[in-house]
């Protein structure tokens, strides 16, 4: 409900095929900057990284950022 990315399209999130690593680089760069004030921002990325996504920027991290992070402990998050 309260995702600043809640209607906008998710190609600006998701990697589409063929995308050169310029264009890569500016797309995760720009979704970054849509995720940095967002309200859900925390949750997001700790979804990701609890469900061991793939793809696309969740949470202001993308899934190279993501290789580095460790899981949020369950309770912690659910808190
Ligand atoms: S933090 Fe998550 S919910 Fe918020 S804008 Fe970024 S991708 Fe969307």
């Amino acid at each position: 409900m309260h995702a600043r990315c809640r209607s906008m399209d998710t190609e600006l999130f998701f990697p589409c095929e063929g995308e050169g690593q310029g264009a890569r680089i500016r797309r995760e760069r720009a979704a970054k900057h849509v995720c940095e004030p967002c309200p859900v921002r925390t949750e997001c990325r700790n979804h990701a990284l609890i469900t061991g996504e793939q793809f696309g920027v969740w949470g202001g991290t993308t899934e190279k950022d993501r290789r580095y992070l460790r899981p949020p402990r369950l309770g912690r998050y659910r808190s």
